[in-house]
């Protein structure tokens, strides 16, 4: 057995095999071949292989975002057919080279050509002759791009996730997630919460391909990963594995209560997703509303802007699942980790304090206004809130609400229903707005508190740090403070505030949130039925005094 320690993110034990992860891509070497005959067949045979893959993505998306998204691939598979591109590689590899380099080779041609014409469409297409070429490549090479080439389900290791490779993995095939660097606060441990499986970080060098295919538990709680466990190991996680699934079963008991204290507060405990995916868990864990819908991962997705009709679809489905629940969407939030090519954003040497969030949405008007027309579109099949992320100044909150006020008059011009009423919220994750809360009280209809970036900013420690997690104590007086100054300010002025930071599900401060007087939470779906049974013991008459005395 080999036992590597390192710092769980997100609870859970599993077990399974390791497997690790294929990133697309790798540097293709050109070699000579002698039996071009058999060359032409591994060719043929990826290309066939390709097309079945995005005949399936074309199915998925058309199931969850509609005809307009899922037509890429259905223009992918048409390129695959072309003919001068399918010859062109056969020719190549007809004068003795390996089907990899012929792809890229055909490929970088195929490019270059649509590039240089004079027709935005057209160049635009070069992006799509690159990308079912690597997908080709990488079925010949064995690494199916950000895939998993397995049969049954894993744990995946990785050196450490991009937010936008844990979005498109398939989620039925992991087990956990096991990374080598990476920090608790990114965005893909927030991800690994959100689809309740367990996830380490920060394994280190330890973590080897060596182990490959071999059977290892995790502990998502103490961070251990046991490669070959022996007897007493896996008796014993195996054993906490079934408590867990045991405790599971006793929280089920919770589903259809109110998440109300002893002395009579309710609390309205709403789930954090990342796509219409997640609403499954929201659902089969009895979620009270979305309160953090994180749009962007829409955006991440894909490999060009969503377009409205993409989004609108997205969003109607939230809505109309939630049967009239309250579902939050954070406008997009791209920047800092969140990378998203086709944005070209420069790069910057402080991308955190860069071109983020709402300031890429005042910069470019037109990216916003689309979203916000499928957000107002979609508002009519549900109860849809709308929340602005990164806010610093009134005047930005100012300015979004006349470009919320040009899109809702532009749709009525073109008679296309919406909710007049749909609530505007900004996000608290800076201590600007903290500091000016009152004033930004005023202009909108809720508050909620990003812990997670409020805290990198408050504590001025780089949520990402692989080695700050130490540093990065969302406990911190300050962080507190800052809460209650902006629930203080929020309820002077007759609104909500929640908490939608990775914070709100530690179950150690609720007391301490209730107290404040916090009116929402909103979690990864599987911490709702834990932080119900919390707030059911809690009693705000006997400590809330000493608390706030004390923060
Ligand atoms: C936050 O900052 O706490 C938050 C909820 O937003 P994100 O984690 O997506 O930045
Ligand atoms: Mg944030």
């Amino acid at each position: 057995m080999v036992l590597i320690q390192g710092k769980g993110v997100s609870k859970g034990v599993a077990a399974g095999p390791l497997y690790f992860y294929q990133r697309g891509g790798a540097e293709i070497v050109r070699t000579q071949i002698e039996d071009t005959e058999a060359e032409l067949a591994r060719f043929e045979e990826a290309r066939q292989t390709a097309m079945t893959q995005l005949q399936e993505l074309y199915e998925k998306a058309l199931a969850e975002v509609g005809e307009e998204s899922a037509a890429l691939f259905e223009a992918h598979q048409m390129m695959l057919e072309d003919m001068d591109y399918v010859e062109g590689i056969q020719d190549v590899i007809g004068s003795g080279v390996n089907a990899e380099a012929a792809v890229m080779e055909v490929a970088e041609q195929f490019a270059e050509m649509l590039l240089a014409m004079d027709d935005e469409y057209m160049q635009g297409r070069a992006a799509d002759v690159k990308d079912i070429s690597t997908r080709v490549v990488g079925i010949l090479s064995g690494a199916v791009a950000g895939g998993i080439d397995s049969e049954v389900p894993v744990i995946l290791a990785a050196d450490d996730l991009a937010p936008s490779e844990t979005v498109q993995l398939d989620k039925s095939k992991i087990l956990g997630f096991v990374t080598s660097g990476g920090s608790g606060n990114s965005h893909t441990a927030i991800l690994a919460r959100t689809m309740g499986i367990p996830a380490i970080i920060g394994v280190g060098e330890k973590l080897k391909e060596a182990y490959s295919g071999k059977d290892v538990i995790i502990d998502g709680e103490t961070g251990e990963v046991a490669v070959e466990a022996d007897e007493i190991t896996s008796e014993r996680l195996l054993k906490k594995q079934a408590k867990e699934r045991a405790l599971k079963e006793l929280l089920d008991q919770l589903k259809g209560q109110p998440n109300i204290t002893i002395d009579g507060k309710k609390v309205m405990v709403y789930c954090n997703i990342g796509s219409p995916d997640d609403l499954d868990a929201v659902l089969a864990n009895d979620g009270g509303g979305v309160g953090l819908f994180r749009s962007e991962f829409l955006y991440l997705q894909n490999d060009t802007y969503p377009t409205e009709e993409q989004q609108f679809r997205a969003y109607k489905t939230a809505a109309e699942r939630m049967g009239g629940k309250r579902v939050i969407i954070r406008t997009l939030d791209i920047g800092a980790d969140k990378q998203a090519d086709y944005f070209q954003l420069e790069k910057e040497e402080n991308p955190a304090m860069g071109l983020r969030a709402i300031r890429i949405c005042l910069t470019r008007p037109e990216v916003f206004k689309t979203q916000l027309r499928a957000l107002y579109r979609a508002s009519v099949y549900g109860k849809i809130a709308i929340m602005f992320p990164m806010i610093t100044s009134v005047w930005e909150v100012r300015e979004i609400k006349r470009i919320c006020q040009a899109v809702q008059a532009e749709l009525r011009a073109e008679e296309i229903p919406f909710d007049e009423q749909v609530e505007l919220g900004i996000m608290i994750e800076t201590p600007a707005s903290v500091m000016m809360s009152d004033q930004l009280a005023k202009e909108v209809d809720f508050f909620s508190v990003g812990t997670n970036d409020l805290t990198q900013y408050t504590l001025a420690v780089d949520r990402q740090g692989n080695n700050l997690d130490r540093f990065f104590d969302a406990h911190h007086p300050a962080v507190l403070r800052m809460i209650k100054q902006a629930a203080d300010n929020a309820h002077k002025a007759g609104i909500w505030l929640g908490i939608c930071g990775e914070l709100g599900a530690d179950t150690s401060l609720t007391e301490t949130f209730l107290a404040i007087g916090v009116d929402e939470l909103s979690v990864s779906p599987s911490a709702v039925l834990p932080l119900r049974s919390v707030i059911r013991s809690i009693d705000t008459r006997k400590n809330s005094e000493e608390i706030l005395a004390n923060l």
